[in-house]
């Protein structure tokens, strides 16, 4: 099926007749490290919505305590409580179901993400149409993929840029924003590593605004190949990031300051940031992501498409969302590529950091059976990058504190693989 969306798609209705989850645990190839955290494997729930004809649609998320503040624990109970209550026995269009899902309670985005998630993978199911042409866009439209290089000592840094390239990646994600000195050695040898290599740096918050001013500054007389920086200052700091947004001369994306339509239509009124960094997990799905974007295009500002450190499914469903909008022009989506084991089947492909749809009814992925454990699973090393199976034995990490609770501001979280898979 290859029609443009019309008032059709929209008005098919859905009769829910089931909402399920499932957990996974999904060891990571190599420890995934920001300014804010240290990630070895992630919890995640996968949300599955059963519709009257026995179509099934699934979504996922992964906790991520530091960013949203939601456990793989409190996500589950999320779908089990409110979230379920709000659609199962319900018959609705896409957008009235996706809105019950909004509404069911505060907060709670990423587990709201997955199930809003699972209800448009069932709906394009049902339409036996991939998500992306609902959404209005073509298929076949492919998006350059970036690799992130985690917050590591600079030698280590610029070795796994180095895979990363030679492996075919064409734009490097550098993580920074620990340490201003130590930013510096960090960039430096990256660059002197992969010389010809496209940029984005991401500072995850860790600069205050003159000091964010003095590095990047720096970095653009050294001549470094910087696409863009992201999310620089404090998240709450709307002033200081519109002063880092006008004193420097590279575009700086808004990430952990922008949730909703009204975030983006603050930020991109006051002109506090050039870009903006859209996470289904702080959407709560598709529907709001989609607010952004519309927010986005009207001002003339560019999107990128991030995620959380989540499972295939989760970026599948943002990789469907970036292709169908035209505001939205870069992707961050490599996390998949460092998990372990990388299932379900299906969604995607990328080669040389072009990503592309597969294709199929929905997400077009298989589904994911409950009992299937990514962390029992053979190491298959179905990216395209460096990170080899077994290269560093991160699949042996335990988790270290049940409660999985952490916060953010606690510099401890650097050696909690607990604290979730922000980024
Ligand atoms: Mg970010």
């Amino acid at each position: 099926m290859s029609g443009q969306p019309g008032p059709e798609h929209l008005d098919e209705p859905l009769v829910v007749v089931a909402v399920r989850r499932h957990r996974h645990r999904a060891p990571l190839l190599r420890p995934f490290v920001t300014a804010a955290r240290r990630t070895e494997a992630v919890e995640y729930v996968v949300a599955e919505v059963e519709l009257a004809d026995g179509t099934i649609g699934q979504g996922s998320a992964a906790e991520t305590v530091a960013i949203t503040g939601e456990s793989a624990d409190t996500i589950e109970a999320a779908l089990e409580g409110p979230l379920r209550a709000a659609i199962q026995g319900r018959t609705g269009t896409i957008v009235e179901l996706s809105a019950r899902v909004a509404g069911a309670l505060e907060g709670s985005t990423s587990a709201k993400a997955a199930l809003e998630i699972a209800l448009h993978d069932a709906w394009a199911k049902a339409l036996d149409a991939p998500l992306v042409e609902l959404l209005g866009g073509r298929l076949t439209d492919g998006l350059l993929n970036d690799m992130t290089i985690s917050l590591e000592d600079p030698e280590v840094m610029a070795g796994h840029a180095r895979e990363a390239v030679a492996g075919g990646e064409q734009i490097l994600k550098i993580k920074l924003g620990h340490d201003i000195s130590e930013d510096r050695e960090r960039l430096a040898a990256v660059v002197a590593a992969v010389p010809d290599v496209r940029l984005r740096l991401d500072a995850n918050q860790g600069w205050g605004p003159e000091q964010a001013i003095d590095i990047i500054t720096g970095f653009l007389a050294d001549g470094l190949p910087i696409d863009l920086v992201e999310q620089p200052v404090a998240a709450a700091n709307i002033e200081g990031l519109a002063r880092v947004t006008a004193a420097v001369d590279v575009p700086i994306m808004a990430d952990e300051a922008v949730w909703n339509a009204e975030d983006a239509h603050r930020l991109v009124e006051s002109g506090a940031a050039d870009l903006l960094n859209i996470k289904l997990a702080k959407t709560g799905g598709l529907r709001g992501a989609l607010e952004i974007a519309d927010v986005a295009q009207k001002a003339g500002v560019e999107c990128m498409v991030g995620a959380m450190m989540e499972p295939r499914i989760s970026i599948t469903a943002a990789a469907h969302l970036a292709v169908a909008h035209p505001a939205i022009t870069m992707i961050d989506l490599d996390p998949p590529f460092w998990f372990a084991s990388d299932e379900p089947a299906g969604g995607y492909t990328q080669e040389n950091g072009w990503f592309r749809l597969a294709g199929g009814p929905g997400l077009g992925l298989e589904l994911l059976a409950a009992d299937v454990d990514p962390a029992d699973a053979d190491l298959v090393p179905t990216h395209p990058v460096g990170l080899s199976a077994g290269a560093e034995p991160s699949a042996a990490v335990e988790p270290s504190d049940p409660s999985g609770h952490s916060n953010p501001s606690n510099p401890s979280n650097l050696s909690d693989p607990r604290a979730g898979g922000g980024r």
